[in-house]
């Protein structure tokens, strides 16, 4: 579905992407770990259309959308997720689920009846403002308004970053439903254990290469991922 091929990947002269090959299979969850720093966002920026690559491709359903903005990126199936939640504090709960089906408002009733089953906390404060929501709620609601454009790859940045551990835990139970139920996973974590128990397969990124690559089995295994995390 997704194939990164030979990716660089700079912000002005600085290179921080090198040579990175990664595929994301139809109805696959896959992790990109690695530490601070490593990459991991400037990736899923680059597949979005926020950044484009100085060079390599990135194929979406077998055409390359390297080059192409946001907005033509998120018609074609691709929902991104941003770290820092980046909601609309001064809109309601459903205001914000409401925009996040601007490319596809056709249907858009029956997805935000979805978004709510998967989070039923959502719908209780549906008339409140985003900025009072807790950090956990907040977060449910950019990953809500992600799936508001009904997406077939949903992009995750630190899903979990800063939420206590039981809200963790109902995140990535969110993230396992999402996934069953017909969409496509691509996910930046830093927590690990949670990650590799969602996830099939996942990449670990270094100084902007990918260092190593397997299914969650073997990566949980390998102590050189937790090595890569701790940044050495
Ligand atoms: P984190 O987990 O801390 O978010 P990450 O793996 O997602 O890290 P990136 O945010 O992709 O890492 O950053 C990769 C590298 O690119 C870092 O060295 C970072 O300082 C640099 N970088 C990120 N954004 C910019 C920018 N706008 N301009 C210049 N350099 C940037």
């Amino acid at each position: 579905m997704l194939e990164l091929e030979d990716l660089d990947v700079a912000y002005g002269d600085i290179q921080v992407i090198w040579d990175v090959d990664l595929t994301v299979d139809e109805g696959e969850t896959v992790a990109l770990l690695g530490a601070n720093g490593a990459g991991k966002t400037t990736i899923l920026k680059t597949i979005c259309g926020d950044l484009a690559p100085k060079s390599g491709s990135v194929r979406y359903k077998g055409d390359e959308i390297g080059d192409l903005p946001t907005e033509e990126v998120v018609p074609r199936g691709i929902a991104h997720v941003p770290e820092g939640r980046e909601i609309f504090v001064d809109s309601t709960v459903e205001e914000n689920l409401r925009l996040g089906a601007y490319s596809n408002p056709d249907g858009s009733d029956g997805r935000l009846e979805r978004v709510y089953e998967i989070f039923p906390r959502l719908q209780e404060r549906s008339g409140q403002r985003a900025g009072t929501l807790s950090g956990g709620e907040q977060q449910m609601l950019a990953i809500g308004r992600g799936l508001m454009s009904d997406p077939d790859l949903l992009l995750l940045d630190e899903a979990s970053l800063g939420l206590a551990p039981v809200l963790v835990d109902d995140v990535f139970a969110a993230i396992e439903r999402i996934n069953e139920e017909g969409t496509t996973v691509l996910l930046v974590e830093q927590d690990l254990d949670s990650a590799l128990r969602v996830a099939d397969r996942g990449y670990v990124i270094e100084s902007g290469r990918i260092s190593l690559s397997g299914t969650a089995e073997e990566l949980r295994d390998d102590e050189r991922v937790e090595a890569a995390y701790l940044g050495g």
